[in-house]
């Protein structure tokens, strides 16, 4: 019996050598290895008759050679070993490349398992460098077989060797995780018996019994632990009660437009978050252009009529500049100091800046992850904004709080997501919909094209901009690739537009210029001096400018459905009609599938259903999503049936027994705290 935490380089068969490659991999412990799971797995145990064989399957079966192996050099250093087999229904043609020991390995008359993937061409039938041993061994075949993610210098034979010996010599002392009600209650397997089952299933269905019993443990704990984490701000989270509000109603009176529905609603439940002695903890989702600045604007207004100071973070400097602009705006009558902060300004403004936020001076200052620093302080911050959360880490999100005392935090976000994803990602925060958009906003039109009409295309913008109107080309590249040809580049398609819309002044915009130039180039945009701009997915968040009625995409099949949608918010925002053109490349079902989704929805819900359901999470939220539990081997797409069970479990539990005291759930509570020190330690 082995102890769980035994160093790996005691077990039989790990010398040296193999113990270095087993620590590349992370594994140290005996532990780490019951927790390294399988990519895959061979059926190996399932034998067909020859005579059965389809081409194309990857199958085993049980054949008797029937002649020597035969050698045939093709060219200098390239060799076929070939031998025929039978099983009574049929002959076999089994070939090897560049393994001369086969000779010696196989003999003719003796059965043997082998497992491969058939080729029948016209009858032939073949399998390439097929696995295979003695028919009456059973070591790597005659089952199912687990395939790991390995690395070089280490064979799947014997790694699978190590695991069987991990499991065997220390499955006794693998604990369970779940209370013996739950799993009576829903009839789930032992733990041990899942991670037996997981490494080394008899039949495929226990394999996914066991998987199933893993992704529960993995997404019950990670319900709870939010959960938990929820209930712990609310005890401990004394905020600040924002009480004077007869004022705001000034603001709504002097702008120009009347709130939506959908706005009042989710400003009413900011507002009372915002009076409520507790702090508030936020999060607003709302499809593009749904007017959430406005929403956030009322929510400053109220912190600073409060006496409070209040901060807006975006995710980039062109966004923390038309906030600063339109928020200025709006708040002019009001005599309140708003001030812009982002690592372009000068040394000596900076200084300025951070001088006044610590006297008080500044109510209200926007800007860019720059507001980060740790020389940013105020004298009271009372609520602080994320906006475009999705841009932004769970962590950003936390040193941007932490900024004041018992801050109110409100988070925004335009990429909207399922909710069962929502409660997984944004688990801490209560979350509010802005369901509706402000009223005669125009469908956006869209059409999905390929190359073959780039004259048509280069026509009709031609005509846009003769009208007076603006147009974004957006490109998936700032400049040539050599690694990816065929795909656009912002330097290459400005050349391009420049000669296409010759009449037109045309300007580049990406993400490696100056932030100086990009604001430049941005603010004259806004002013009409530039009638195109070719640009990467810089713009992609917030930008607003009311005259600019297309929307071009180069390399549409490039981007996620998700950040095309964001991409087509950028027009469609003044009293024009708006277009957007998605020019592809490509034939795959998936790609058209994607193209014709975005023609036919203008639901950022919708579309980030469908985008989620075609691309699965990884992809979908992209690595630079932080904060977004790694599991296992729960997916948070395929497994939503199962994530729904354990967010009812852990609703019921958490109701019950908020700080998990009861001797029954202590086995939880060890979970989440494992959890939180290897995962969420924000
Ligand atoms: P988003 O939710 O994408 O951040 P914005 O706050 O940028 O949207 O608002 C988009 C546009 O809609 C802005 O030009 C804003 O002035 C305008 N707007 C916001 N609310 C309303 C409303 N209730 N009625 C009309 N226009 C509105
Ligand atoms: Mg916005």
């Amino acid at each position: 019996m082995a102890d769980l935490d035994m160093s790996l380089q005691f077990l039989k068969g790990v010398g040296p050598a193999r113990y270095e490659i087993l620590q590349k991999l992370g594994l140290n412990t005996v532990e780490d290895i019951l927790n390294y799971f399988p990519r895959d797995y061979e059926d190996r145990g399932n034998y067909k008759k020859i005579c059965e064989l389809i081409d194309g399957e990857t199958t085993a079966i049980k054949a008797i050679v029937k002649t020597n192996v035969s050698e045939q050099r093709i060219r200098r250093n390239m060799a076929i070993y070939k031998v025929i087999a039978e099983d009574g229904t049929g002959n076999i043609i089994l070939t090897w490349f560049n393994q001369p020991y086969i000779k010696k390995q196989l003999c003719v008359g003796e059965e043997y398992s082998f497992y491969g993937k058939v080729k029948n061409t016209l009858g032939r039938i073949e399998i390439q460098s097929p696995v295979f041993e003695k028919a009456e061994a059973s070591k790597n075949t005659g089952k199912i077989i687990p395939i790991y993610p390995l690395t070089a210098g280490i064979t799947q034979n014997v790694f699978r060797g190590i695991v069987e010996l991990a499991v065997k010599s220390s499955l006794e002392e693998v604990q369970e995780s779940m209370p013996n009600w739950i799993l009576d209650k829903y009839r789930l397997p032992s733990f041990k018996w899942a991670m037996q089952n997981i490494h080394f299933p008899e039949k495929l269905e226990d394999f996914e019994k066991a998987r199933k019993r893993i992704a529960f443990d993995e997404l019950l704990t990670m319900q709870l632990a939010l959960l938990r984490f929820k209930e712990k701000g609310n005890e401990d989270r004394d905020g600040i009660s924002f009480s004077i509000d007869e004022n705001v109603d000034e603001l709504l009176n002097t702008l120009p437009y009347k709130l939506t529905n959908a706005q009042m609603r989710v400003w009413k439940e900011i507002d009372k978050d915002m009076r409520s002695s507790k702090s508030m903890n936020r999060l607003v989702q709302g499809d593009v252009g749904s007017g959430k600045t406005a929403v956030a604007t009322l929510a400053m207004f109220k912190a600073v009529k409060n006496g409070y100071q209040a901060a807006m973070m975006a995710p980039t400097a062109i966004l923390a500049r038309q906030h600063y602009e339109g928020i200025s705006k709006m708040l002019a009558p009001f005599n309140m100091n708003v001030e812009l902060l982002t690592s372009d300004i000068t040394k000596k403004n900076k200084a300025l800046v951070l001088e006044r936020l610590k006297n008080g001076e500044i109510d209200i200052l926007i800007g860019t992850h720059a507001l980060l620093e740790e020389n940013v302080e105020f004298k009271n911050a009372g609520l602080v904004i994320t906006d475009e959360q999705h841009r932004f880490g769970v962590r950003q999100r936390s040193v941007l709080s932490a900024k004041g005392n018992l801050t109110d935090t409100l988070v925004m976000t335009a990429t909207p997501i399922p909710r069962t994803l929502a409660i997984i990602l944004y688990g801490d925060l209560d979350i509010s919909i802005i369901d509706e958009l402000p009223p005669g906003r125009q469908k956006i039109d869209t059409y999905a094209v390929k190359r073959n009409m780039d004259e048509r295309i280069n026509a009709f913008i031609n005509k846009e901009l003769n009208a007076g109107r603006q147009a974004y080309i957006v490109c998936p590249l700032v400049e040539e690739s050599e690694h990816m040809e065929g795909v656009k580049s912002v330097v290459e398609q400005f050349e391009y537009y420049k000669k296409v819309l010759a009449n037109y002044k045309v300007e580049m915009l990406h993400g490696k210029m100056k932030p100086k130039d990009k604001d430049d180039i941005m603010q004259r945009f806004k002013q009409g001096e530039i009638n195109a701009i070719i640009s990467t997915t810089v713009i992609e968040v917030g930008v607003d400018v009311p005259n600019s009625t297309l929307m071009i995409i180069e390399n549409a099949e490039r981007f996620g459905l998700a950040q095309l949608h964001q991409l087509r918010g950028r027009v469609g925002r003044g009293k024009h009609k708006s277009y957007c053109v998605l020019k592809y490349e490509g034939n795959s079902d998936i790609v058209k599938q994607r193209m014709e989704i975005m023609q036919k929805s203008n639901d950022g819900f919708v579309i980030s259903e469908k985008d989620l359901e075609l691309r699965g999470p990884g992809e979908f939220f992209g690595t630079r999503q932080h904060g977004i539990p790694e599991f296992r081997v729960a997916n948070l797409f395929t497994d939503i049936p199962i994530m729904k069970v354990a967010q009812e479990i852990a609703n019921r539990i958490i109701e019950e027994d908020p700080r998990l005291e009861k001797p029954e759930n202590t086995i939880l509570l060890n979970g989440i705290n494992k959890l939180f020190e290897e995962k969420i330690s924000i």
